[in-house]
């Protein structure tokens, strides 16, 4: 019942390799057997995380989010999405003493590589406990609640092939097995779902998220995600990239593939036989850069989703993780690839809490 709950506040963390995402249980009413001392605590913190959209110089919350009128074992509230750099840890576990997270006796629901490595930190610095889930039992977790509580999470993106035409469009999903996850962090995870419990990861690649930021960094001197993605919606990858027409002249038509379709991703810049591959260099754009980084990484990820949609015999494909955030790019190109290649047999599907699901479904968890 009710009583059984475990002390508030209620948060469930997904610590990442880059960022670490919070969500946040605001409950309608405290509970009543809190100690005076206690409901004092509570009714700041609340009030600090309720009223403020950014948490020092590097956390944000994102408001757009944020789900009211949820129940959580027996209680109202609404759900905020929180999420600072991982490597700001501690200066977040400084701040929440100084909001007196401290002196209150919580347990926190973690996952993420994190939960492990900042164990230590929390219970010396805020007296924390953190109770420990597996990270891809907590993002399935929280898919199918959030799926399940918001109308229009899941969606995909009609027209691919054309840029004029192409649209959000609102995707029933409510019976969704099997489907692949496609989780783009800081490296990526290909998990084939059959069941609300079954499933296996099928695959993986080191060649995510973060390896296009870092590149992108080196490439272009750009300092973070949001200016890498401004820098590739101003580029073109077709300055950078040699494109099949570049090596046929046009289609190669006996195998399908149209001429401006990327051959080799970067090879413009390299032709050292060509007398002006230097100009080539010279001519490429910080944008041009950006945007080509983006297309190499995101077509090799929709590549090894689809040979994991091929394998498992599975058409729908959910693209999540905070990769994809205002990445509106990356997830065209991913619907594109997938529409295209598979003949329109596969969807790409996405959902709005995209790299949220592993927080969420780890504050569920605790005492299920
Ligand atoms: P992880 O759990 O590995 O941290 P996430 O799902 O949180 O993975 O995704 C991290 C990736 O999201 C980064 O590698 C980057 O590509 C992208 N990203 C989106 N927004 C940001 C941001 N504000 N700061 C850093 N990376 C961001």
């Amino acid at each position: 019942g009710i009583d059984d709950n475990p002390s508030m506040p209620w948060f469930g963390m997904d610590i990442g390799g880059t960022l670490c995402k919070l969500v946040y249980f605001e409950p309608k009413d405290l509970p009543k057997s809190e100690t005076t001392s206690e409901v004092e605590t509570l009714r700041n913190i609340r009030r600090y995380l309720t009223k403020n959209s950014a948490y020092g110089k590097t956390g944000h919350r994102d408001i757009h989010l944020q789900m009211e009128n949820v129940t959580i074992r027996g209680l109202e509230g609404t759900l905020h999405f929180i999420r600072f750099p991982t490597n700001e840890m501690k200066n977040f576990l400084a701040l929440a003493k100084y909001k007196g997270m401290a002196k209150l006796v919580t347990t926190v629901c973690a996952t993420g590589g994190g939960a492990y490595k900042f164990e230590d930190d929390f219970k010396r610095e805020v007296n924390m406990k953190l109770a420990k889930f597996d990270e891809f039992d907590s993002l399935l977790t929280g898919l199918h609640y959030i799926d399940r509580h918001n109308p229009t999470e899941c969606y995909y993106w009609s027209n691919p092939t054309e840029e004029s035409k192409c649209n959000k469009v609102k995707y029933d999903f409510s019976s969704p097995y099997p489907f692949l996850i496609v989780n783009i962090g800081s490296g990526v995870s290909v998990l084939a779902v059959y069941s609300a419990t079954n499933y296996k990861r099928v695959s993986g690649t080191s060649i995510g998220g973060g390896t296009f930021l870092g590149l992108c960094c080196l490439l272009t001197g750009c300092n973070s995600f949001e200016e890498a993605i401004e820098l590739a919606a101003e580029g073109d990858n077709t300055n950078v990239d040699k494109l099949v027409k570049d090596i046929y002249g046009g289609d190669y038509a006996r195998f399908g593939l149209p001429g401006d379709l990327v051959a080799s991703s970067f090879s413009a810049l390299c032709s050292f036989g060509q007398m002006n591959s230097k100009d080539r260099r010279n001519k490429a754009t910080r944008q041009d850069l950006a945007r080509a980084t983006l297309v190499t990484i995101t077509n090799n990820i929709g590549s090894i989703a689809r040979m994991c949609a091929i394998q498992e015999k599975i058409k729908r494909v959910v693209f999540v993780g905070n990769f994809l955030r205002v990445n509106p790019i990356a997830m065209k190109l991913l619907a594109y690839a997938m529409d295209y290649w598979s003949n329109g047999t596969m969807k790409a599907l996405f959902l709005e809490h995209e790299g949220y699901f592993g927080a969420v479904g780890c504050l569920l968890k605790y005492h299920e």
